[in-house]
């Protein structure tokens, strides 16, 4: 008999429900806009209910098919009573996500934060089983990540470890959403390429960016990477200020946890590599200490925009 896992994977844009069996097939998969800055956290729990219940019926999973239910949400998590403390993505703070969302359905279902869901993900999907340490860091509108030691998920002490993007890289530097200066996520991730884009804009400048853009559209890190692409001089230096401000970032984690590899994700990530990535190499060399370069990969993830998705699978697998 063929068994599924339900899986959601969601943003502060959209959801990304799907079905992936238990031998690893994705069998299904569907994205509802979030809209969050519009509905409430009790809109979006039913949102992600009924995208599971729609899931189950559409694809007409008998209830004994059901191996499990799996949702990866943006953090802060605590844990192990899976409240959202206080998200600056979703504007949620005091809620419990695993305690509203298992009410909802009348089952149970595994809550973890996504950047952990990801890490679960690239570790038995991504086929990272020779890793002692891997770290996963994503890079899209901030900067997030996960930690696995000895074939587990690392939470920390109530839930917050991997919160990588709000290191202060320059205290004097931009201010973050955590209301920070100088996060790493704040001068590294593709909101902190578009501020750069933006800025250019502002004083007359960026023509080969706006270029790229579409009428009305905002400059965004795509854009950029467009211009970039084309030789523009002020896109490539925003990307290069940006992968320089990564590599730094990815070498201080280095030095602090000697991992074996450093995946990156996120649609920053995946959609520039082929701007950043040598010089982000460059700058995580010069900036690591010699012992904890020796084996280590620095490495894109193979599981694409699905990975949160593979870490639902996982963490029903595998109860991390
Ligand atoms: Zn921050």
């Amino acid at each position: 008999m063929r068994e599924v896992v339900i899986g959601v994977d969601l943003g502060a844009t959209k959801i990304l429900t799907g079905a992936i069996t238990t031998g690893g097939q994705i069998l299904a998969k569907a994205k509802f806009p979030t809209c969050s800055g519009e509905r409430d956290a009790g809109e979006i729990l039913d949102l992600i209910s009924n995208s599971i219940i729609k899931t189950i019926e559409d694809n007409c999973f008998a209830e004994d098919e059901i191996r499990g239910i799996a949702v990866a949400a943006p953090g802060p998590l605590s844990y192990p009573d899976v409240e959202v403390v206080d998200s600056p993505n979703l504007g949620w703070s005091k809620l419990f996500l695993k305690d509203e969302l298992c009410r909802r359905l009348g089952r149970q279902v595994i809550v973890e934060k996504d950047t952990n869901m990801a890490v679960l993900g690239e570790y038995f999907f991504g086929q990272r089983y020779n890793c002692r340490c891997l770290l996963y860091i994503t890079v899209s509108t901030g900067i997030g990540g996960g930690i696995m030691i000895d074939g587990k998920l690392y939470r920390g002490s109530g839930g917050g470890a991997g919160e990588f993007g709000h290191m202060v890289l320059d205290p004097r530097g931009p201010k973050c959403k955590c209301g920070r200066h100088g996060c790493w996520e704040a001068l590294a991730s593709g909101t902190a390429i578009a501020r750069e884009a933006a800025g250019f804009v502002s004083q007359g400048k960026g023509e080969g960016i706006l270029a790229n853009c579409a009428e009305g559209e905002q400059i965004g890190a795509r854009e950029v990477g467009d211009a970039a692409r084309k030789g523009d001089p002020e896109a490539s230096a925003i990307i290069l200020r940006a992968s320089r401000y990564l590599g730094i970032g990815i070498a201080n984690l280095v030095n602090i946890f000697n991992p074996d590899t450093v995946v990156l994700g996120g649609g920053v990530a995946l959609g520039l590599q082929d701007l950043f990535y040598d010089s982000l190499l460059e700058h995580v060399c010069n900036n690591v200490f010699a012992l904890n370069s020796r084996n280590l990969k620095i490495e894109m993830t193979k599981l694409g925009n699905d990975i949160g998705l593979w870490g639902c699978l996982a963490s029903v697998l595998y109860s991390p």
